[in-house]
């Protein structure tokens, strides 16, 4: 049974009051605005938009060669393509909106709408969590609360649901408006007002005015009650006179109202109070935020009209959801993406799109039953099938007697288990090669297990890379630049010492225009992982002109001797094309370039020559961290400038231009030219504290307490017995120590660890392998989490225990440290 949600190209040209050149008969099931996320082209409408580096042409082509025919554009290719379809409107953004807004009204269910400035995904995950065995709910994927990312998320809604819970963000003054119009909340939620980040707002006031636009839209509005300026704004409006107002904070006004709470053994266990009735939830975390993000919940489930007591098991198990999915290595050149937390179509078909981004060739997903979601089974697993089939796995391995049942709707080679141990009892590892791997299922398969035996090494000492930090940090910069100037990043020494890999992937993945290695091994080695993004050798020893070319990698010219051997390369080499070069200016830092008096040389035998040609020119500056130092740079662009220009002159061509690297781009933004090349600031670390603010920790290398040993006054530890207690002590063991790359110079004393929020003191000499730490005043046991670095302590802070920079931290970590992969 399928009644009709989608629609024809004929009739979107009606609702959208465009043009269409093309088949009115093609019928649309699947809206993309990423290239990368396209797998059924067939029936899909690619929303041509501009990017940010990149023209909406650009991704137009792309599509296509994926396979899209069907395009919304504001303008129609120059070069028509073969049987493209066009929806020729003024502004393709508008018309989505316009698109989405038309597909909410023919819904008549309940809708939250969520906003606020902390929260928004907590809570709407939450609810989905509490709520999934009694709605069908239709739900924003990840955060998507954007313009884009809004009528992207109500264009999922189709005639199965009955609630849905969708976010809406902010981030500049009258972008509620449109966001109100597509979603015409029934409830709408403010989660909070921060004053931290107004960023686009004038003050908290017009912050607020804003959101607060989202309410009015509302029948039924939840908000904070503890905060005057919000109180004040509602009860001044008459709008909201009419509708039904539930508030939740400490305030005895509060609708739901937090009495107390306590915190104990990693959970907290919270009192509420409802029209006079107590109530006692537990929730699995202990910090402020998910304190309220659950007294949020309450309110929401108080406004269905329900009892809060039926819901007291479902809080308990609440799951955080940063720990959603993560991409690990796996044995044999193997990667793994585990998304064991929860088991709907939703994060399904997210972590289909992550996979489908990883370059191997061999595919396996391995499935369990789905347990979150309200569907009849044959409904549902027609879904799952539907979703699964066109990423073409190589094998399936479906986990349950439920999905079992439903074998014949996969079409790949499958094999059926009723349980997790089943499957787990014929593994063989050996037989895993090369491949990615996606665990997907719910917590009940503790898939964790088949985790267990073909993850690569089993350190409980990790280096985790945020890689959801990482876009943000790329996008900070990129936020002080022009569009059209191109970024390289630079992955040098396994893009300092995070890994090589994932992260040239997850680089690739943001269009990054280049990226820089140290060494063509480095380069080598991304090219045969799939990595098709233009490469700069930075530093190309005479050896290995070879694996230069060999491999399409473009090298750095730093001498006429350099330049003479790379040409008599190519000659050998029998290349036809002129081959791109990238010379480098010496200007100040003594280490490796032309000076620009050796210009005429060069520029004498590039002229005797068809076989290179100069794709760009750069220079390195010494001081860009430096505000003290800023004649020095000056002096160095200066002298940089004189050789482009005269570079130009003679050759009479310009090729791209670059001097900036992660400080210069904060520091000297009118120098940015062409092309930048970001390094440290991608791991959010920056010399300008102001500017560093904006960026988030991507890395944090974390262990776990081993051991906790009692002592008593006079007793030591460690080596050398250099550390003696003064009183009874708590000595917790870490199993990390100098064979990771934690130096000896940070034991006694002079660093601490993080455990629950709290920092504990490194006691005696570090050893090859363990370090003990002083938890006498820290609530934990053994198996308890420890961050070395991370948020706190930061990385920089780190660095200063070391007196070192976060470029030694992040290169020294060693590579018995597992590197783990987030998403999210
Ligand atoms: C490493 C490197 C960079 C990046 O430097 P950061 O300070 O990490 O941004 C830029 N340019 C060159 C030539 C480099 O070697």
């Amino acid at each position: 049974m399928k009644t009709k949600t989608n629609y024809n190209l004929g009739e979107l040209a009606q609702i959208l009051n465009a043009k269409l050149i093309g088949d009115k008969e093609q019928t649309i099931e699947e809206y993309y605005f990423d290239t990368r996320t396209i797998v059924c082209p067939t029936n899909g409408l690619f929303i041509t938009l501009k990017g940010l580096q990149k023209s909406g042409a650009y991704y137009l082509d792309e599509a296509y060669q994926k396979g899209i025919r069907s395009f919304l554009v504001s303008s129609i290719p120059a070069q028509p393509k073969d049987g493209a379809n066009y929806l020729l409107v003024q502004d393709v953004l508008v018309a989505l909106q316009m698109l989405a807004k038309h597909h909410r009204q023919r819904f008549t269910l309940p809708l939250f709408g969520i906003t606020g400035s902390n929260g928004k995904t907590v809570v709407k995950e939450w609810l989905y969590q509490l709520l999934w065995n009694e709605y069908n709910i239709a739900r924003s994927p990840k955060s998507y609360n954007s313009q884009l990312g809004v009528p992207f998320s109500v264009l999922l809604i189709d005639e199965h649901n009955d609630l849905g819970i969708f976010e809406a963000g902010v981030s500049q003054p009258n972008e509620m408006q449109a966001l109100r119009c597509i979603l015409q909340p029934t409830t709408a939620i403010l989660t909070n007002i921060g004053s931290a980040h107004l960023e686009n707002f004038l003050d908290r006031r017009s912050l607020a005015l804003e959101k607060i636009q989202l309410l009015e839209a509302a029948q039924e509005i939840i908000y904070p009650a503890d905060d005057e300026l919000i109180e004040e704004l509602i009860s001044s409006n008459p709008v909201f006179d009419s509708k039904r107002r539930i508030t939740f904070g400490k305030s005895d006004k509060a609708t739901v109202q937090l009495k107390q709470y306590q915190t104990i053994n990693g959970q907290s266990s919270i009192d509420i109070e409802i029209s006079g009735v107590l109530f006692n939830i537990i929730i699995p975390f202990t910090d402020q935020a998910s304190i309220q993000n659950a007294l949020i919940c309450c309110a929401s489930i108080y406004s269905l009209n329900k009892n809060l007591n039926d819901y007291k098991s479902k809080f308990e198990k609440l799951l955080p959801i940063e720990m959603r999915l993560e991409i690990k290595e796996a044995i044999n050149n193997s990667i793994l993406i585990n998304d064991a937390f929860n088991s709907d179509l939703i994060s399904l078909k997210n972590a289909l799109d992550t996979l489908a981004q990883q370059s191997r060739e061999r595919k396996v997903l391995v499935l369990t039953d789905i347990l979150q979601s309200k569907l009849a089974d044959k409904e549902l697993y027609q879904k799952t099938a539907e979703l699964v089939n066109p990423y073409h796995f190589t094998e399936i391995v479906l986990i349950g007697e439920k999905i079992s049942a439903y074998k014949k709707l996969f079409k790949s080679y499958v094999r059926a288990y009723a349980t997790t141990a089943d499957f787990i009892a014929q593994l063989r590892q050996e037989n895993v090669d090369h491949e990615v791997i996606l665990l997907k299922g719910s917590r009940k398969f503790e898939l964790e297990k088949i985790s267990e035996q073909l993850e690569k090494r089993t350190h409980d000492t990790v280096l985790e890379i945020n890689l959801e930090n990482l876009r943000h940090n790329i996008q900070t910069y990129r936020s002080l630049l022009k569009p059209s100037t191109k970024l390289m990043c630079m992955v040098k020494a396994n893009s300092y010492g995070t890994g090589s890999f994932e992260i040239a992937n997850a680089l690739q993945q943001l269009n990054v225009d280049y990226l820089g290695v140290a060494i063509a091994d480095e380069g080598k080695e991304l090219r045969k992982a799939g990595i098709l993004t233009p490469i700069v050798v930075m530093n190309p020893e005479q050896h290995s002109y070879s694996t230069v070319i060999n491999y399409a990698l473009e090298p750095e010219i730093y001498t006429v001797r350099v330049l003479k051997l790379f040409l008599q390369k190519l000659q050998e080499k029998q290349i036809s094309e002129p081959y791109p070069i990238h010379l480098k200016i010496e200007t100040g830092m003594n280490r490796l370039g032309f000076k620009p008096e050796q210009l005429d040389e060069i520029i004498a035998l590039l002229k005797s020559t068809n076989l290179v040609y100069v794709r760009s020119i750069f220079s390195h500056l010494a001081t860009a961290d430096m505000p003290e130092e800023q004649d020095f740079v000056r002096q160095q662009i200066a002298v940089f400038n004189k050789s482009y220009d005269y570079f130009v002159e003679q050759m009479a061509y310009r090729p791209i231009k670059h001097v900036l690297n992660s400080p210069g781009i904060v520091a000297y933004p009118e120098h940015q030219y062409d092309m930048v090349r970001l390094g440290i600031g991608m791991y959010g670390y920056s010399e300008y504290k102001d500017f560093m603010n904006r960026l988030k920790p991507t890395v944090q290398f974390k262990t776990v307490i081993s051991q906790i040993n009692e002592i008593e006054a006079g007793e030591s530890v460690s080596y050398g017995r250099r550390y003696q207690a003064k009183r009874h002590a708590r000595i917790a063991t870490l199993p990390v120590g100098y064979a990771d790359g934690i130096r000896r110079t940070l034991g006694n004393g002079n660093s601490k660890v993080n455990i629950h929020g709290h920092l504990a003191t490194v006691v005696g000499t570090i050893c090859m392998d363990m370090m003990m730490v002083d938890v006498t005043d820290i609530d934990c046991k053994e198996g308890d989490e420890v961050i070395i670095f991370g948020e706190n302590p930061s990385l920089s802070q780190y660095a200063n225990w070391l007196q070192t920079i976060p470029y030694e931290v992040l290169t020294s970590i060693s590579t018995r440290v597992q590197r783990i992969y987030y998403k999210e």
